[in-house]
């Protein structure tokens, strides 16, 4: 068994090329690789047999835990029956039908249609050729930029790794491209005048955003992207009013809302979507990872009455919309769609993050936020994140080159629970799967009260 693993980890290091990874470092066998083999409930080993709680599922998106046979049978019985069939030109299968007519029942008021792809990637790249195609076909070929917030993660494709507002994910690649522009993110805890209240820091940032579609020229904006709450820029919920305000100057300026929610779709937030639980009214949403809870990959557009007539009409008079992936509405990803949907329904699964997800979020901030250099612990639903500083009444960051957040995961897995070092500022995050007991949450929470103490004393 040994011997095995010293193999693959040298093929590892040598032929396999990694996402979001240090190429050097994992090359040269100077950080840990782990071979990862097998899971159940909230719980992951890998091949030495090492367990751990993972705290993130997966990256956010095991939402129902792992080992869950009905989903797996659902994959195993698509793919004897039929395991690829096309969805162009009206093509469909039992399960791609169904799964959209269970997400339309489940989605805010107003959606029409879904769109699949296979990443949360893909299906921000489709959101924007939407949004130019409806704008072209409106006749209005001006209007094309779109707003997105600095700390947004909208994925790493050319598009959207432009929208993504993440340096780390602009570096040496010469992103952002054109028609991508940034504005405030929404992050109180960072907020450069102190004196603001929540509400007064939401009104600054939609200042700044109409600031900033006034300069462009309205005429010339199309939409804004958001995620119910930051996910990847540092797990942080919008502060008090902040979506109301928001949502009134872009329609003031007559500017499409796309409301990416990826990480908060099927109730990771304690709603079914996020923007049921904030009051956000989009005319498009992105979905993925929870739709699938990752079995397969699968990723949705989800588009709104008012959207769905104009691309209509831009068919009857161009003719089928030229966009399509082959593997849009891939009969094994979409029966594992359905069944991931059932079965969150009948395991309570929404009703738990909410609750589950509270007690979480409370022993968190009663066992680490009195600690000296945790500045901040916050969350919302089966979110949560811990903030470290240096100097906490003076809002002190640490010095990046130290590390602190990075380390203290580390600490943490040595522990055996999963947290994530979020890629900007000193920040561990947490997205445990929607399944999480009380009892797995008051081991995380000791398990990280141990970390931080051990990394910062
Ligand atoms: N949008 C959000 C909000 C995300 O969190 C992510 C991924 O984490 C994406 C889009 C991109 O999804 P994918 O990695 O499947 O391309």
């Amino acid at each position: 068994m040994l011997e095995q693993s010293n193999e693959l980890a040298a093929w590892d290091r040598d032929h396999f090329f990694h996402p979001s990874t240090h190429m050097g470092a994992h090359a040269r066998g100077e950080m840990p690789n782990r071979i990862v083999a097998g899971g159940e409930g909230v719980t992951i080993w890998d091949n030495t047999g090492k367990k751990s709680i993972d705290a993130f599922a997966g990256l956010y998106c095991v939402n129902v835990g792992y080992g869950r046979q009905k989903i797996s049978d659902a994959i195993a019985e698509q793919a004897k029956n039929l395991a690829y069939y096309h969805a162009y030109v009206g093509h469909g299968t039992e399960a791609s039908i169904r799964l959209s007519k269970m997400i339309i029942d489940r989605a805010p008021k107003g959606m029409s249609r879904v769109y699949y792809g296979l990443s949360g990637s893909d299906a921000n790249e489709t959101n924007i050729k939407l949004i130019w195609y409806y704008n072209n076909v409106l006749g209005r070929p001006e209007k094309k930029k779109i707003i997105s917030r600095w700390r947004g993660y909208h994925g790493s494709g050319i598009m959207t790794g432009s929208l993504t507002g993440l340096a780390g994910f602009h570096n040496a690649f010469d992103l952002p491209r054109a028609p991508v522009l940034h504005t405030e993110a929404p992050y109180y805890y960072r907020r450069e005048d102190r004196s603001l209240s929540e509400e007064q820091f939401s009104q600054y940032c939609a200042d700044q955003l109409e600031k900033l579609i006034l300069a462009q020229g309205p005429e010339t904006i199309a939409a804004f992207i958001g995620e119910p709450v930051l996910g990847t820029g540092g797990i942080v919920p919008p502060p008090k009013g902040y979506w109301g305000k928001i949502q009134a100057v872009l329609k003031k300026y007559d500017i499409l809302l796309v409301a990416d929610e990826v990480v908060t779709g099927f109730g990771r937030l304690g709603s079914m979507f996020g923007s049921d639980h904030y009051g956000i009214e989009p005319d498009l949403i992105t979905i993925a990872k929870g739709l699938t809870s990752a079995y397969a990959p699968l990723s949705g557009v989800i588009v709104g009455e008012k959207m769905w007539k104009g691309l209509v009409q831009g068919s009857d008079k161009l003719g089928p919309i030229g966009h399509g992936w082959t593997y849009s509405a891939h009969p094994i990803c979409v029966a594992a769609g359905v069944a991931n949907l059932e079965l969150i329904d009948k395991m309570g699964l929404v009703k738990n993050a909410g609750e589950t997800g509270a007690y979480f979020r409370a022993e968190l901030a009663k066992a680490v936020a009195d600690h000296k250099n945790v500045g901040d612990v916050r969350g919302d639903g089966m979110l949560a994140a811990v903030e470290f500083v240096e100097d906490k009444d003076d809002r002190k960051f640490f010095d990046p080159a130290k590390k602190i957040g990075p380390q203290v995961s580390a600490a943490l897995l040595e522990r055996g629970v999963i947290g994530r070092a979020m890629p900007q500022g000193d920040i561990l995050g947490f997205a445990p799967p929607l399944c999480l007991t009380r009892a797995e949450a008051d081991v995380i929470v000791a398990k990280t009260a141990e970390a931080v103490k051990a990394v910062l004393g």
